[in-house]
């Protein structure tokens, strides 16, 4: 039965105002409030329907990211009324791209959906708004409320036998294959602890958002596991003092180097974030395993000594010891639905493989969710959810399917040494690779980056992703 559209509740705090009331049945719970969580905590509180977010930490809180917004993640903060609280945020133009000593400045495209901008703003500050807006739309935000664990309800649909007919590689290669014959464990809500006090108590939901981010321990309870022959990022980060904080371009190295001089697929960037800093970090991308031994530290410490002095980047110019984590991408992790139950933004691996943007996909997953959500809300039970799996594929599964191409091609050295060397020596070849890079092809026209993406698309569309003949692949 789909419940009426209630009003927008004030966020309250159940562990400071009182016991809640145990048979209090949410329309939805979403745990995690990070980019996914608290878009798609925004999208339903603003549609009507009684949300409530958990969130493990208490905001503002810091989170190891490079911060870069491309215009694909200023799109979505837009639409959510928030690029007027950006004006203290670094706006950038567009991208240096450098490499063997050569430099490009390539700006934004224009597009029809897309604004030609970006910014760079810290997480710590990011987060904070979207989680901000999302309460003030009516979602009911808990902070320091870890969901421990999910409450089971194996009465709700099929999916227990699926998912316990299957071995847990056949569900991986089904989740990401569109999940036909996987599914996230049916889920009515989590057993959640509020940290300061310890307190434990259920919050009961009729369904159940999963945002918990890249480890995702909640989404691994409900059946998600990462497909191993997908590419994976690493990357590590910090922050800098520099004199060219508030240089309009953000700058990428395509030719980082580890300790042994040898130049590894992942590039090095130093995002201006005006405030007298920079965020410098390295990101790796390790496909099938290859260049998992790379230690990023000494990567990075390699990237400074080499990044251009007018940076005067150096380790006496640090704010403090860098930090990393892993980037889950193209969609290595499933199920991505159940149900009852969704996952989203990094918690199914949505970072675009291309570039290792994630905070754009975060947003734009827990947007279609919460899309999703609504349908299965207003009575359209699993099969709405399940709708969640082919808006995504319709959406990004062949884009990601290029995009792992892409990281196969380019964890062979000599072919990316090859392609970087070649591109960078061509203002509109680099052009056109930033559009298909960050996703900003446009559709109303049929320009040299439309051209070159259709053919490496009708490529990826008949050769599997370097290492996976064989097996299922989307
Ligand atoms: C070094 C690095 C640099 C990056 N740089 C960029 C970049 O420049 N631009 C970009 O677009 N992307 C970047 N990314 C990727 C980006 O950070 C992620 O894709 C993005 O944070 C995903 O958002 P999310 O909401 O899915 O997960 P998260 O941002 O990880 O949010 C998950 C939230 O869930 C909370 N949580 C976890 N478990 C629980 C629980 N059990 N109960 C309650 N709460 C819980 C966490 O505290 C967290 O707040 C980078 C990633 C790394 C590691």
């Amino acid at each position: 039965m789909p419940s009426a559209r209630p009003a927008p509740r004030p966020t309250v705090d159940p562990h400071t105002t009182g016991p809640a009331r145990a048979h209090d049945v949410h329309d939805v719970l979403v745990v995690g409030g990070g980019p996914s969580g608290a878009a798609c905590a925004y999208w339903l509180a603003d549609a009507g329907w009684d949300v409530v977010l958990v969130e493990k930490k208490r905001f503002p809180r810091e989170k190891t990211c490079g911060d870069g917004l491309t215009p694909r993640a200023v799109r979505q903060l837009q639409d959510m009324g928030l690029e007027g609280a950006l004006a203290g945020a670094h706006r950038y133009e567009g991208l240096r791209s450098c490499a063997y000593g050569m430099s490009l400045e390539l700006r934004w495209p224009s597009h029809p959906s897309f604004p030609s901008h970006g910014y760079v703003i810290t997480r710590h500050d990011l987060d904070q708004l979207v989680v901000e807006r999302a309460a003030k739309a009516g979602a009911t935000v808990w902070q320091e409320t870890e969901a421990l664990e999910p409450i089971l309800d194996p009465d709700r649909g099929l999916p227990a036998a699926a998912l316990s007919a299957a071995t847990p590689r056949t569900r991986r290669a089904d989740a990401a294959a569109g999940g036909a014959g996987a599914a996230l464990a049916p889920c009515t809500g989590a057993v959640v602890r509020h940290r300061p006090t310890g307190t434990t108590r259920e919050v009961r939901a009729r369904y159940v958002v999963v945002a918990d981010g890249a480890n995702s321990r909640f989404g691994r309870a409900l059946g998600t596991a990462r497909d191993r022959s997908y590419p994976l990022g690493l990357a590590l980060r910090g922050y800098y003092r520099s004199p060219r904080h508030d240089d309009p371009f953000i700058e990428s190295h395509l030719d980082v180097r580890d300790e042994h001089g040898r130049v590894v697929p992942g590039y090095g960037w130093i995002f201006p974030l005006g405030d007298g800093r920079v965020n410098v970090g390295v990101g790796l991308m390790s496909a099938e395993g290859r260049w998992k031994g790379v230690n990023t530290g000494k990567l990075m410490a390699a990237f400074l000594a080499n990044a251009p002095a007018s940076w005067e980047l150096s380790p006496a110019a640090a704010c403090g010891p860098a930090t990393g984590g892993k980037l889950p991408m193209g969609f290595a992790v499933g199920p991505r639905w159940g149900p009852t139950a969704v996952a989203i933004g990094d918690a199914g691996g949505s970072i675009n493989p291309f570039n290792g943007e994630g905070i754009a996909y975060g947003y734009e997953t827990g947007r279609l969710a919460a899309a999703c959500v609504g349908a299965a809300l207003r009575g359209g039970g699993a099969d709405a959810l399940a709708e969640y799996e082919r808006r995504l594929t319709d959406a990004y599964g062949l884009y990601y399917k290029v995009a792992r191409h892409f990281v196969g091609l380019i964890s062979r050295p000599r072919l990316m040494q090859a392609c970087v060397w070649t591109g960078m020596h061509s203002q509109p070849i680099m052009a056109t690779l930033l559009r298909i890079m960050a996703n900003l092809m446009r559709p109303d026209e049929l320009g040299a980056a439309e051209v070159a993406y259709a053919a490496l698309a009708s490529i990826g569309l008949v050769t599997p992703p370097d290492g996976t003949a064989g097996r299922v692949s989307p």
